[in-house]
């Protein structure tokens, strides 16, 4: 019911015939308004998710009015093209919001997907439903209050909680819904495409899982990728889709790094998220947390050593080899290389199928940077000028030149 009139809402809502500046300005208004609420903001992500209330207040809220800002400056350069055309003929194309969009998001990072989804298609000039995972509900609903003081009209941004299988899959089965954008599991972007084919056959963009690698070659300095494989891995508690969960190390430096590697993560501090001096919060919920228990068992039952993470294999350590493994998976969401050797950087960054590639760093996040997955990791993306165009069509329109006749 609560979806049905959110999608009723939408389809009266506009912000598409409000002068782009206005809608630039409003988007600016609402970045004032998240970053004047940070605080209250960064403690919701941390009572629903157990995320770090420190990280929450540098990096995710500030993050989100950042994303704001970026989409608020592209809201008036959202234009088409004058065609080349054979015939004697004008021709040119509109870019239109494509209207009604549907965001699912997940529970891991729950306003930077709530602004990877909202702040690109409010430029674009789209309406939308967002539908936050249940167990992350807070922010979002403080987001459309705050949407509301910032001036966006009533109907354009509307805020649907509930569960998956009932408001998630309304959403992507709903006829008056023109577009679902989804950030989630493989298990259910699959679904979801499912039932938009079934529907109104509604285009779905996807951002769903990793099994992302990060190799370490023998001349990389041991310092630099101890870090930042540890980074790459317990990262908002391991929480976060693009997580180095296969690290290949070269022979030569392996020994010095697994000894350096456990050492550090035996330093992490886990416990209470608002503790400054924590490094690590709780995860999610209890499914979460036997989930990874079992992993765990799994990998030992399959032979790794939990000290280390894993054990040596293959023979010799070569390029070739680390290539051929980081691609072995049905996942291409990103990789990390860590090398001073400029060309072994440049052909395995074009040898991996990934949609992002991080040299020498590790979750090189940036609103101008497009973000989405290959293979089973999804398509279409967030971020960057690409995530506009995600929720724009392109109409084509051709006249005759003036006395040219047609036929
Ligand atoms: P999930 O797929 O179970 O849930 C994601 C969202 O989908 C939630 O809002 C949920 O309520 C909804 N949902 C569940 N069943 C549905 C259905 N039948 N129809 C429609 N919607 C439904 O994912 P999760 O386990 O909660 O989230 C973690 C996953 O998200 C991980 O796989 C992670 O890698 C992925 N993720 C990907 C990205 C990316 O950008 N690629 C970013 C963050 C998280």
């Amino acid at each position: 019911m609560a979806l049905a009139k959110n999608v009723r809402l939408c389809k009266r809502a506009s912000l598409h015939h409000r002068p782009k500046p206005a809608r630039g300005r409003i988007l600016h208004k609402f970045a004032d308004l998240v970053e004047q609420h940070v605080e209250e903001l960064a403690a919701l992500d941390t009572v629903d998710a157990g995320k770090l209330f420190a990280m929450g207040k540098l990096v995710d809220i500030p993050g989100g009015a950042n994303l704001l800002r970026y989409y608020a400056g592209a809201a008036d350069k959202v234009h088409g093209e004058t065609l080349k055309m054979a015939r004697p003929c004008h021709g040119y194309t509109l870019k239109e919001p494509v209207g009604v969009v549907g965001h699912i998001v997940p529970w891991n990072y729950p306003t930077t997907m709530f602004f990877f989804k909202a702040s690109p298609a409010l430029a674009a000039g789209c309406t939308m439903v967002v539908k936050p995972a249940e167990q992350t509900p807070l922010s979002a609903l403080f987001y459309a209050h705050l949407a509301k003081l910032a001036g966006v009209p009533d109907g354009v941004l509307n805020v649907v909680p509930g569960f998956g299988p009932t408001a998630g899959a309304a959403i992507s089965s709903h006829m008056d819904i023109d577009k679902v954008s989804f950030t989630g599991s493989t298990e259910v972007g699959r679904l979801v495409m499912e039932a938009a084919a079934k529907s109104n056959l509604k285009p779905v963009s996807l951002e769903l899982g990793g099994k992302s690698p990060v190799i370490v070659f023998d001349d990389a300095d041991l310092d630099t990728a101890v870090n930042l494989v540890h980074m790459a891995s317990y990262t908002n508690k391991g929480e976060i889709c693009v997580a180095g969960s296969r690290i290949y190390v070269q022979e030569g430096i392996y020994d010095a790094f697994v000894k350096k590697a456990t050492e550090m993560a035996k330093k992490s501090v886990v416990g209470d998220p608002f503790n400054p001096r924590v490094h690590q919060g709780p995860q999610i919920d209890k499914e979460q947390y036997e989930k990874i228990l079992k992993y765990i068992d799994i990998g030992k039952r399959e032979g790794a050593t939990l000290v280390t993470g894993g054990k040596p294999c293959g023979e010799n350590g070569t390029v070739e080899e680390a290539i051929q493994k980081a691609n072995s998976t049905r996942y291409g969401l990103a990789a990390g290389i860590v090398t001073k050797n400029i060309d072994v950087a440049n052909t395995v960054s074009r040898s991996i199928r990934a949609g992002a590639i991080w040299i020498n760093c590790y979750l090189g996040f940036d609103p101008d940077v497009p973000f989405g997955g290959y293979k089973m990791s999804g398509f279409g993306k967030d971020m960057g000028m690409d995530a506009l165009e995600k929720y724009l069509h392109t109409k084509a329109v051709v006249t005759p030149l003036y006395n040219t006749p047609w036929l």
